[in-house]
């Protein structure tokens, strides 16, 4: 199987982000940029099939800046074979995102397109669920178990009161949660390896997609801070903010 991975430049896990002071969104400049958690999950899926031999060719893809690129390199790195960087400076929504994957789609032929559950920066989880449905393929959303089993996929998913598992037909659409593995950091030889791993650069006006945003971000802000907590000596203190100040009893 031919397996195609989007992958996205984000703000590293592990910063704490600002807001602008204009309110016009988050201030990335000097900020520590990765890869999105999730798609390092769907990759490190994409690699593991691959050693299982279940798939023969894993490409990397990524939507945004020239340095984007990195992006692709690090899943290069992990055992991804080739990449394809779509180059803007722009905004790029889910929805243009999903276009874009549906024409790369219908260039590159591949079984699966693995993608992450959501992208950590603007939490939208509709990438996926987008490309399904342009493509017109299965979807298979938050896996956290993916098994090849004769010409069909059974996915678990993690429902509310226990586990749900689908068989799938491929090609297919599908997105990774959490629980489905945990990604492998890349070898100093793996990422030298990935430096001479071929990368294809393209355009959004490449696959005649209009990238234009649809959306319009009002205003961005802080979440309201916490007051600080208090430690009770007795439960009667307990009983009694409860009634008296919280107001619940
Ligand atoms: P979202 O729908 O924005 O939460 O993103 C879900 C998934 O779609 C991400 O984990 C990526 O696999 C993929 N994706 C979204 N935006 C991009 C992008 N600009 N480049 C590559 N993949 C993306």
């Amino acid at each position: 199987m031919k397996v195609l991975v989007p992958v996205k430049r984000v703000v590293d896990f592990n910063v704490k982000v600002r807001v602008k002071s204009d309110g016009s969104g988050v201030d990335l400049a000097n900020v520590k940029m990765s890869m999105n958690p999730f798609c390092e999950i769907a990759v490190e899926e994409a690699v593991r099939m691959k050693e299982k031999g279940v798939v023969s060719e894993i490409i990397a893809v990524s939507v945004g800046p020239t340095q984007a690129q990195e992006t692709i390199r690090t899943a290069l790195a992990m055992g991804a074979d080739r990449g394809i960087l779509v180059e803007t400076d722009q905004t790029v929504e889910p929805l243009a995102v999903a276009k874009l994957l549906a024409k790369i789609v219908a260039d590159e032929n591949p079984d699966l397109v693995i993608l992450g559950k959501q992208a950590i920066d603007d939490d939208s989880n509709q990438t996926g669920q987008m490309l399904a449905a342009l493509l017109d393929w299965p979807q298979g959303t938050f896996a956290s178990e993916l098994v090849k089993e004769d010409d069909h996929l059974l996915l678990t998913r993690e429902v509310d009161g226990g586990l749900q598992t689908l068989k799938m037909n491929v090609p297919a659409v599908i997105t990774t949660d959490l629980r489905l593995n945990e990604p492998r950091y890349a070898s100093l030889p793996n990422i030298m390896k990935a430096k001479r791993k071929p990368i294809d650069t393209k355009t959004p006006d490449d696959y005649g997609v209009d990238i234009t945003p649809r959306l319009e971000v009002i205003t961005t802000e802080e979440p309201a801070a916490r007051s600080a907590g208090v430690i009770l000596e007795t439960v009667a203190d307990l009983v009694d903010k409860l009634k008296n100040e919280a107001g619940v009893l």
